[in-house]
């Protein structure tokens, strides 16, 4: 059986969350690091491409979007979700709008949703206008970010600039009256002209309803919400078992490490408590900067470590701490410098025979990742909301838990030994 539906995430960690719920609504899924070069591997469900498209040039974005879409339909998937950040990070020039346009004239659509809900994580549509948490997109924060400042709520009027379809919306008074009056709005809105539909969407009550009406649709587009809906309509279908087990991983032997790239509060936390039981070693990004060997260092550290049980290597440091080595190094080169060097211990660890091993840090998991020539990882049970243990897909195989940054209650170092596949 071939997978059912096909992912094309426009980041790594966005990629894993939507990977995750899908597994958490019983859909076996893997997720790809880039395009692969290889054929799909076997016995999924679902298949997400992660790719880095965010903030790229929108032409680069759309070839990479339409080179995974290709890839997808090879590997026989029969419905497509373009997935994005949940707070629909875009500008007037894209990547939202060009990237859905490309992908559905490629699937030979002329409608499609976008519907970047997702309750469980605060963020909820109405009237056409995103929520997070209480307020308004435009007041959550967001408008202050430094590459996709969102200074409107308003996704009808956000989307519009970026398309070259009509945007429309699909109000929440016809969501909550289920399927068949969602297919009806939809058909309303299509008579009208409109290629993509915003769809208000409050409750997974809304968002199951959504993954019915459009069980037509060959694209649709929005947050790792909607995986609630496009599962659930799988399962009605009869494609899809009823019992669990999606996230079943295979095991994996071998020593087990945490290396944190993160400075976030709740990594913050994460590594104190780490440290009180287990050994550590602290990277200094001056020691770096000055071209000392931290990595063999950190390496010899570790390796007689082992065996004892897992020992930390942390960059993490507090705002103070990270602002001066910042203003001395600047921020992109310590933040190189600290993702180099932890990518290279983790390679060399690996080495030296780790095979379970917890990454914090949402840059520090992708440059860890790029350095273990991780291709793809099928995606298990979730340790903590957003966080699930991933099985690589290369050989050999390694256990990997990916956190980025504010993810994980305080003891996650700890507890998510006890969760390994
Ligand atoms: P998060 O998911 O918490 O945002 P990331 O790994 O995405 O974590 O980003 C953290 C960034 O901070 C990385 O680029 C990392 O290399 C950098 N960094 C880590 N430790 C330090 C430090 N002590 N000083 C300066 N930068 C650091």
């Amino acid at each position: 059986m071939p997978p059912l539906l096909g992912a094309i995430a426009d980041d790594f960690t966005g990629a894993t969350d939507l990977a995750g719920m899908l597994v958490k609504n019983g859909m076996r899924s893997a997720q790809m690091i880039g395009v692969p070069a290889h054929t799909p591997p076997e016995g999924l469900d679902a298949i997400v491409v992660a790719l880095k498209t965010r903030t790229t040039p929108a032409k680069d974005a759309v070839d990479a979007s339409l080179a995974a879409l290709a890839w997808l339909r090879e590997a026989g998937c029969r419905q497509f979700i373009f997935k994005y950040c949940s707070t629909f990070d875009s500008t007037s020039k894209g990547n939202i709008g060009p990237v859905a346009d490309a992908l559905m004239a490629a699937l030979g659509t002329d409608f499609s949703i976008a519907c970047p809900a997702f309750p469980a994580n605060g963020r909820t549509i109405f009237r056409g206008y995103l929520f997070v948490g209480d307020v308004l997109l435009n007041e959550c924060g967001m408008q202050n970010h430094p590459l996709t400042p969102m200074t409107d709520a308003n996704l009808v009027r956000v989307l519009q600039p970026q398309s070259k379809h009509k945007v429309g919306l699909v109000r929440q008074e016809s969501v909550s009256q289920g399927a068949v009056e969602i297919q009806r709005a939809f058909a309303d809105v299509r008579q009208k002209g409109v290629g993509i539909a915003i769809v208000d969407a409050v409750s997974n009550a809304d968002l199951t309803e959504i993954g019915y009406a459009c069980r037509d649709l060959p694209l649709v587009t929005g947050g790792s919400g909607l995986a609630i809906g496009l599962a659930a309509n799988f399962r009605a279908q009869g494609l899809l078992p009823a019992e669990g087990g999606a996230g079943r991983l295979p095991h994996v032997d071998g020593h087990a490490a945490v290396v944190s790239g993160s400075c976030s509060l709740a990594t913050q936390r994460q590594v104190a408590a780490l440290k009180s039981v287990a050994p550590a070693f602290q990277i200094d990004p001056r020691q770096l900067a000055a071209g000392n060997d931290v990595v063999s260092e950190a390496v010899e550290w570790a390796v007689p470590r082992l065996a004892a049980g897992p020992p930390l290597i942390y960059a993490t440091a507090d705002a103070e701490q990270v602002r001066a080595i910042q203003q001395e190094l600047g921020a992109e080169r310590a933040g190189a410098l600290v993702e180099n060097a932890l990518a290279a211990i983790a390679r060399r660890l690996v080495d030296s025979g780790v095979r379970r091993l917890i990454v914090a840090g949402g840059e520090t998991s992708g440059a860890v990742a790029g350095a273990l020539g991780v291709t793809g990882l099928r995606i298990g049970e979730e340790i903590d909301p957003g966080v699930p243990w991933t099985v690589t897909m290369n050989h050999p195989a390694l256990a990997l838990a990916l956190k980025s940054g504010n993810f994980g209650t305080d003891d996650f170092f700890l507890k998510a030994w006890s969760r390994l596949p």
